[in-house]
């Protein structure tokens, strides 16, 4: 077996070796505590015959742990500067592929077509960039990429709104989005000192496990996050001012949403972080026909 990569000491002689410093605009922050990697890679529970796939590999601290763990990697990288690193570090495993490519803007679901085998058990492992967590997560949720979950690392704070119930102040559209599709767990916090460069806020590893259904049933899912999302615009502001304020043509329709409000049995002067998502199901589903259809 090689030597870990996730030691201060063999990151720093990497680095060194290729005069390698971070862009804190793209990230940046490498796990250097090979036990941290261990768990992450436990907590997606992969068999010798899974897939993973990684966004964001760095210098393939934990490629090569996914690499160990299953049958094939197949790793998002955005930085060039880590292509002849990666090809270094990672150059013994036969079963890692680096994809030089944002993610946001790849075919993450064409890649696996190609890449891993029909019905393959495949989990997307990784250490997210922070600044862009959220929208990777929302775009391969919406994409439906065919994947088991995703063990991903995260900002703790944004590690809580996933996971957040009703009423909380963590509660949000976000909440509701990663809900419907997938259960999260947290699973593990993470101090600041297991990684290169130290990033200012504590970290915590979830644990998205795909719904087979979705826990309601929405007309229109598109209409369904545009009232989530409408309906958390100013958090201060009741849910009816958010929507009248919010929704296409809300001003004008304000009697007909209060209607629809009290059709549903939702007082209109309750704040959207007090509806569960089953009221916020009943509410995008009612309030349908007058606002969206066309
Ligand atoms: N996996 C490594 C580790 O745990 O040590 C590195 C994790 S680091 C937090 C995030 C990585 O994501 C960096 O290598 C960065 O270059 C890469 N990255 C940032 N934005 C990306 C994007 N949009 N698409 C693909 N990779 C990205």
């Amino acid at each position: 077996m090689n030597r870990d990569i996730a030691t201060v000491g063999r990151t720093k002689e990497i680095l060194e070796k290729y005069g390698f410093s971070f862009k804190k605009s793209l990230g940046q922050n490498f796990l250097i505590d090979p036990n941290v990697l261990r768990k992450i890679v436990s907590f997606a529970e992969l068999e010798p015959e899974s897939g993973a796939i990684e966004i964001g590999p760095g210098i393939g601290a934990l490629t090569e742990n996914l690499a160990r763990a299953c049958e094939k990697v197949v790793a998002f990288e955005i930085d060039q500067r880590l292509l002849p690193i990666l090809e270094d570090t990672l150059g013994d495993y036969q079963n890692i592929m680096i994809i030089h490519q944002d993610v946001l803007k790849a075919d993450v679901g064409a890649v696996m077509r190609e890449h891993f085998k029909e019905e393959q058990d495949v989990m997307v492992v990784a250490n997210l960039p922070y600044y862009v967590t959220t929208p990777i997560l929302m775009k391969l949720l919406h994409d439906q990429i065919p994947v088991r979950g995703f063990v991903v690392m995260m900002q703790k704070e944004v590690a809580e709104r996933l996971a957040a119930e009703p009423g909380s102040k963590e509660y949000g559209s976000l909440s509701i989005a990663i809900q419907y599709y997938t259960v999260p767990e947290k699973v593990m916090i993470v101090p600041k000192s297991v990684f290169m460069p130290q990033p200012n806020v504590d970290s915590a590893v979830v644990r998205l496990t795909k719904r087979d259904h979705p826990p309601v049933e929405v007309t229109d899912e598109e209409f369904f996050f545009t009232v989530t999302k409408t309906a958390f615009a100013q958090r201060r502001k009741t849910l009816l001012n958010n929507l009248t304020s919010g929704l296409e043509k809300g001003k004008e329709k304000k009697e007909e949403i209060v209607a629809v409000l009290e059709s549903v049995d939702i007082d209109p002067s309750r704040r959207g972080e007090t509806l569960s998502i089953q009221e916020f199901a009943a509410l995008a589903n009612a309030l349908y026909p007058l606002i969206a259809e066309k």
